[in-house]
Order: structure tokens, then C-alpha cells, then sequence
């Protein structure tokens, strides 16, 4: 299951939105800008640029997500977004050998033919990983010793140089960790891509879990996100999941049916 946490999102971020799109259309100095900037001020700024699809004020706000208990498969469709910030957990240097953790698709867990399959294939995995790594890790160590290193220094170096390779092995279902960083304005692209029905469900899923996080913080900012079918038309086309007017029902009252309490 897929745990998301906001640590960190850019102070007062609406505020900053509401005073950069200020400063587009006003004489005053900077200084004074954030003055009469009311709660109601701010919703009508942030409002005008969504209508005006002026987004780019939307680009100071920043939120940082930490996300675990991903699959490599998710990482693979969270990294196209180009326009935003990532560290992830590198199979190079952290090594997979006490048992590494997948994710098992809700499909295959219903299944139970299919999850006996799966389970079956994660254990060879396993098994191929760990001999993989062992038969790697004694042929560079027997090299570097023959090289003249110091032993304790290339028992480390041997067995990094193992995993390296060895991860080669690794399944797509191979859980991960990252921090990522997106602006509001990216964020928005994103949940507009990922909310949408034919997203894959493991990216779905964890787009609904960051959607919920930044509500709870930005709810002016993130209250019209959705799908294209729910701001615009569906882009799907033919193969278009047919259930605008549900989604739109969804999306209507985002805080609602998230069952979010938003603290400001
Ligand atoms: C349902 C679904 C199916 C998909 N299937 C596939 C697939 O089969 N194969 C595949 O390879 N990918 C697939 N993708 C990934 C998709 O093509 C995008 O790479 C991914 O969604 C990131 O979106 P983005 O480029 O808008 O995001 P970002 O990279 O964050 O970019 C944000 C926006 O910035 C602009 N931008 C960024 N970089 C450039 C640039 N170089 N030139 C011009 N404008 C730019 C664009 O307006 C872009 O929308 C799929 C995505 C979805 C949602």
C-alpha cells in the first residue's frame, strides 16, 4: 500500500500565488503587495489565474512529497514528469538482499492462481538476486585482493560492484522510496494526467493520496483539479472511459467525497 506524506510545501503558498499574480496587474511596490490580501482576495486571484490559464504564479508554491511503498513500475511513469524534482532509493548502493518487498497488484491478489504464480516468481527473483550477488561479490573480490587492496576495503567495494549488477534481476514489482518535489503549477499537469481513469491504478491511486495531502494545505489552489474531462473534454478519444458526468460528480466536491477537514 502506498504511504504519501506532504513533508514540506512552500509557507502561506496561496498567499504567494494571490501576490505574484498582484504584481502582474498592480503599480505598487512589492513591499506593499501582500497588504489587503484577505482570505476572499486571495481565492479571487487564485480563481482569475485558473480562468485566465495564467499559471505561471502558480510555479512559486512548492510541494514535497515523500512517498514509499511504490513499485519500480510506478517509478518508471512518476519520473516522465519532467518538471519536477526527484531522489529515489538506489538499488546500486542499497542492497535488495534481506528480501526485497514488491507490491502485489490488487488483480493478482484477487486471483488466486495468479497470486500463487506471482508469489512463486518474486521468491525466484529473490533466489537469482542473492546468488547472482554472491557469485559477483567473490569473483571482484578475488580481483581486488589479487590487486593488492586492503581486504575490509574490498569486501565493501565488491559488494557494491555485486548489486550493481545483480539488481539487473529485480523485478517491476520491486518496492521503492522517493522525495519528490513539484510546483503548483506542475502538480496541477500531473493530477490532470493521473486522476484521469485510464491512468494505470497504482498511479491513480497515489495521485488521489497527494491530491488529499495538498487539499488539506491549499485548498484554493487544488479544490479544481481533475481530470481533462472534468475542467474540459475528455483527450482519450476512442478510448475514453465513458464516465465523464460520474467523474465530474466526483470531482464537484473534492473535500467532501475525500473526506478532507482542510485546516485553513
Ligand atoms: C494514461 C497515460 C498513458 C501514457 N502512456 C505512455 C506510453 O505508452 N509511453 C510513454 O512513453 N509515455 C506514456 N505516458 C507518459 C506521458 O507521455 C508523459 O510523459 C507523462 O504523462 C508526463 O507528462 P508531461 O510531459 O505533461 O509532464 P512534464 O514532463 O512534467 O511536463 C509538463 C508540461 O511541460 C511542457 N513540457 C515539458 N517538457 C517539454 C518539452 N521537452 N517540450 C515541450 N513541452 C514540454 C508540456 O506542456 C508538459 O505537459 C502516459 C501517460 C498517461 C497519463
Amino acid at each position: 500500500m502506498a504511504r504519501v506524506a506532504l513533508i514540506s510545501y512552500t509557507k502561506e503558498c496561496e498567499l504567494l500565488v494571490a501576490c505574484a499574480a498582484k504584481l502582474c496587474y498592480s503599480a505598487k511596490e512589492i513591499s506593499e503587495l501582500k497588504k489587503d490580501l484577505t482570505p476572499n482576495k486571495i481565492k479571487n486571484f487564485i480563481d482569475m489565474l485558473t480562468k485566465l490559464g495564467h499559471e505561471s504564479p502558480m510555479e512559486h508554491a512548492s510541494f514535497t512529497f515523500g512517498i514509499e511503498g511504490v513499485s519500480r513500475a510506478l517509478l518508471a511513469q512518476i519520473t516522465r514528469h519532467r518538471i519536477a524534482s526527484f531522489s529515489v532509493q538506489s538499488q546500486r548502493y542499497v542492497s535488495q538482499g534481506d528480501g526485497f518487498s514488491y507490491v502485489v497488484p490488487p488483480e493478482i491478489e484477487r486471483i488466486k492462481e495468479a497470486k500463487d504464480a506471482f508469489l512463486k516468481i518474486m521468491k525466484e527473483c529473490k533466489k537469482s538476486y542473492d546468488n547472482l550477488s554472491l557469485i559477483l561479490k567473490e569473483n571482484h573480490l578475488n580481483k581486488l585482493i589479487l590487486g593488492g587492496a586492503n581486504a575490509n576495503e574490498a569486501e565493501n567495494i565488491a559488494q557494491k560492484a555485486a548489486i550493481e549488477d545483480a539488481r539487473f534481476v529485480l523485478p517491476n514489482a520491486c518496492k521503492t522510496k522517493m522525495i519528490c518535489t513539484f510546483n503548483a503549477r506542475s502538480l496541477m499537469n500531473f493530477f490532470e494526467r493521473r486522476l484521469c481513469n485510464r491512468a494505470q491504478w497504482e498511479i491513480r491511486k497515489l495521485a488521489f493520496l497527494m491530491l488529499k495531502s495538498v487539499l488539506e494545505v491549499a485548498p484554493n489552489l487544488f479544490s479544481r483539479v481533475g481530470p481533462a474531462c472534468v475542467c474540459g473534454s475528455c483527450k482519450e478519444g476512442k478510448m475514453s472511459c465513458g464516465k465523464q458526468e460520474q467523474m465530474r460528480e466526483l470531482f464537484s466536491n473534492l473535500t467532501k467525497n475525500l473526506e478532507i477537514s482542510p485546516a485553513n
